[in-house]
């Protein structure tokens, strides 16, 4: 066999194949040295006999990712709402717009009209005070725990937090209030008992050492049985400055979590400062934010911390987005009929058992997740599947996260938002 028989031969070099336009747009988005080490493999494969010459640029292309960070898109699945291991709330088409057009220079901290320095993410302060307008200031942080932390940082140096022994918790990953407030040098001064704390409990407490009372909501347990708690109202008539920390974010009332704390009934109670997430039940980027008296806020404003804790103009312009835009996908999963999730589970089935796959429409239980409303059980509707599609569709382009649940693969479609039914068809049929 002579050498241009030898279909090796046509392998394309290298060099010719970084000209080609596909690809050298590719490096544009994803860098020389990753498009260098596809084609690599690609031409590898067809040394190997795997793939035709002619194939080399396509396989290429097709072993790209899709963006320069590792970070892979995924389908959430599992049914919980805000699932902290697949980066919690997923941002509104609203909020990804304003990122986009905030990404590059912007008036974040600019006055166009007068060419001087503004308040940093206006908007976004506006916005806040508008969705809870009882609020006489609101801040943002980093995160919820960012929040807590630059209050105990500001309102209580060397003096003692009282809380209640029953809301000493871990949020998750290790992460323990506790150990986060006592860091910053102030004292908990631990009250009550794991299930009953009274309003008397905290009065005791208070005293000149007293740097505010704390009240944290169980986000993710619940205690039951013989319990005893004072609400909001009893603790703001304490000597001393209310904070309540609701986790996960609701500003006003939701009808279907009745028993979820909100920023605006709470602050109307008699709370002095409220903090909350911006990624959970608010359904907007990670952020920690803060409601409540105007002087408390300004503190916390004013500390020096406070710049090591502050939010950039992606978070502040998605925030605002998520606020004056359309309900971000957190609420409409919230919001979502159960009986429209019956049908569409039961479409879905119908059009993957036509394929060949062992698909069927199944009753489903969908929650909050570790971001709220512990127990609230939300009627779903899931496509189950043999239990090998789970690792399958992990793998999968995109990426599809389910339940496993007695031997079959549970796709919720309560977390999966309607427009992504087509998404999800397409991944299945691949693994199917
Ligand atoms: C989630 C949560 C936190 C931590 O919030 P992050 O935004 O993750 O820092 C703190 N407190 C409560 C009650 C929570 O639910």
């Amino acid at each position: 066999m002579t050498d241009a028989a030898d279909p090796r031969s046509r392998i394309p070099g290298t060099d010719a194949l970084l000209a080609l336009p596909r690809l050298a747009k590719a490096q544009d988005i994803l860098g020389r040295d990753v498009v260098k080490a596809a084609i690599a493999t690609a031409q590898q494969r067809a040394r190997a006999g795997e793939i035709s010459p002619d194939d080399v640029a396509d396989a290429a292309l097709d072993a790209l990712p899709a963006t320069a960070s590792q970070c892979r898109p995924v389908l959430n699945a599992t049914g919980v709402l805000v699932h902290t291991n697949l980066g919690r709330a997923p941002l509104s088409a609203a909020a990804l717009d304003a990122i986009q057009a905030a990404s590059g220079t912007t008036d974040v901290e600019f006055d166009l009209a007068t060419g001087s320095r503004a308040r940093r993410g206006r908007g976004t302060l506006a916005a806040l005070a508008d969705a809870v307008p009882n609020a006489e200031a609101v801040h943002v942080v980093n995160n919820n725990a960012a929040a807590l932390l630059l209050c105990a940082l500001a309102l209580a140096p060397g003096k003692e937090i009282v809380i209640s022994r029953g809301e000493l918790i871990e949020i998750g990953d290790g992460f323990r209030i506790p150990d986060l407030l006592e860091s910053t040098g102030a004292v908990l001064r631990e009250v009550g008992t794991t299930n009953r704390t009274t309003a008397r409990d905290y009065a005791d407490a208070i005293g000149q050492d007293t740097g505010f009372v704390l009240k944290i909501h169980l986000s993710n347990y619940l205690v039951t049985g013989f319990t005893a708690t004072p609400s909001v109202r009893e603790l703001g008539e304490l000597d001393a400055p209310l904070i309540v920390d609701i986790g996960s974010g609701l500003l006003a009332p939701h009808p279907a979590l009745p028993d979820e704390p909100d920023a605006a009934t709470v602050l109307r109670d008699g709370a002095d400062l409220v903090t909350a997430s911006g990624d959970k039940l608010l359904g907007g980027p990670q952020a920690g934010l803060l409601f409540g008296d105007e002087a408390l806020v300004t503190q916390l404003r004013r500390h020096p911390s406070a710049r090591a804790l502050r939010v950039d103009k992606l978070t502040l312009t998605a925030l605002e987005a998520t606020l004056r835009g359309p309900e971000p996908p957190v609420t409409r999963a919230l919001n979502a009929d159960p009986t429209a999730l019956t049908a569409r589970a039961d479409r879905l089935a119908a059009r993957l058992r036509e394929h060949g796959i062992d698909a069927q429409a199944v009753r489903s239980e969908a929650m909050v997740g570790g971001g709220g409303a512990p127990g609230v059980i939300l009627p779903s509707a899931a496509v189950s599947l043999p239990e090998s599609y789970a690792a399958a569709l992990r793998m999968g382009d995109p990426s599809v996260v389910g339940r496993v649940e007695r031997g079959r693969c549970l796709l919720d479609l309560r977390t999966i938002d309607v427009e992504a039914d087509d998404r999800l068809l397409e991944a299945l049929r691949a693994c199917g």
